[in-house]
């Protein structure tokens, strides 16, 4: 009999496609929220599936395993996986992969050179001025910004994301400053990117910081109070990589008394709740967790994800198995 495959969202055609052509049944939830737990219960209860390819947005634990015994396999469409109980999973057996994209370091560094350009040219406040209506005229005082050439990139972490943030930021004539728990030599190389010993060094020396650290224990509050008012009042600082990394609450003080010039966010600290006072700022850029957000990666994330079902039921280990 045909295997079954239930997706909990709409993901891109390449995937499902790939599923259907080796002949899987395959249903896909078809509304465009979030499915609460109670629905994807009931869903995969009377289904019978035998996989399910589902998001970091669904709750895959025990009621879950216990209601669906059928499904053998959980897919998630994502780099992380902290939305399922692992350890369960491995104590029943019952396999768990994700669907990292090598394509996504790249994204999320073209994403962090944009919300750079976008802070030190004002794009995101010059464009609301314009729709509400108030260009009056050429005026040589309006939204002033920063040029980058041969400014300094500050770059905690130096890893994937970090590293190709580096040769992008080379590559527009920037200076690159980095600390990280290794040195990069190859970043050092490629980028000509100078290490430092602390973070603060990078903060004090730096016209943009971006961070690119996973969350850790010592990397949760990395930037808080005393670390942001080492950078310079000129400074901008962006996080596309874990919102704890930054503690909010202190950052909103910088922006809102001017400690440093801007702040652009892909990634909150209670995300998806994004607090009342950053919202009210204009010296900051919010965005909600789109960093890897191309096409090229999602297509590519689509096909690996079903190409685990695909290995998985043709006896196969599947790549990249987390449980
Ligand atoms: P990586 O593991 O390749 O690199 C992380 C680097 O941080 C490593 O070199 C590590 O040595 C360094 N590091 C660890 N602890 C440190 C510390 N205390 N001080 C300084 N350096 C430290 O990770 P990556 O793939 O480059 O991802 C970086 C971050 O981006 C992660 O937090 C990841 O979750 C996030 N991310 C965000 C998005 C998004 O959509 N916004 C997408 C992908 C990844």
């Amino acid at each position: 009999m045909n295997k079954k495959v239930f997706i909990t969202r709409k993901i891109p055609a390449i995937g499902i496609q790939k599923l259907l052509d080796k002949g899987y049944v395959v249903d896909v939830y078809e509304k465009s929220e979030i499915p609460s737990q109670d629905e994807l219960i009931s869903i995969l209860a009377s289904g019978n599936y035998d996989a399910a390819l589902c998001l970091l947005t669904d709750k895959i634990d025990a009621r879950i395993f216990d209601a669906a015994p059928s499904v053998k396999l959980y897919v998630n469409y994502a780099t992380g996986f902290d939305n399922i109980d692992i350890a369960l999973a491995k104590e029943r057996g019952i396999i768990v992969a994700n669907a990292p994209s090598e394509f996504s370091s790249e994204a999320v560094a073209e994403y962090t050179i944009a919300l750079m350009l976008s802070l030190t040219t004002r794009i995101v406040e010059a464009d609301k001025f314009v729709r509400e209506g108030k260009y009056a005229g050429w005026a040589p005082m309006n939204f002033i910004g920063m040029g980058i050439f041969g400014k300094t990139l500050g770059l905690i972490g130096a890893g994937r994301i970090g590293m190709h943030t580096a040769r992008c930021a080379a590559g527009l004539g920037m200076k690159v400053l980095y600390t990280d728990v290794h040195k990069n030599e190859q970043m050092e190389k490629e980028s000509g990117a100078i290490f430092v010993d602390t973070s603060e060094e990078v903060l004090q020396k730096s016209d943009v910081v971006s961070l690119h650290v996973p969350l850790l224990p010592s990397t949760t509050h990395l930037i808080n109070e005393t670390r942001l008012r080492l950078m310079k009042p000129t400074g901008f600082l962006i996080n596309t990589s874990r919102g704890p990394v930054i503690d909010e609450k202190a950052l909103e003080k910088a922006l809102r008394e001017k400690i440093i010039a801007g702040a652009a966010l892909d990634v909150f600290e209670f995300e998806p709740h994004v607090s009342e006072g950053l919202m009210e700022l204009q010296n900051v850029i919010l965005t909600p967790h789109i960093a890897s957000a191309s096409v090229e990666v999602r297509n590519d994330m689509a096909e690996v994800a079903s190409q685990s079902i695909i290995d998985f039921f043709e006896g196969k280990t599947p790549k990249n198995i987390v449980s």
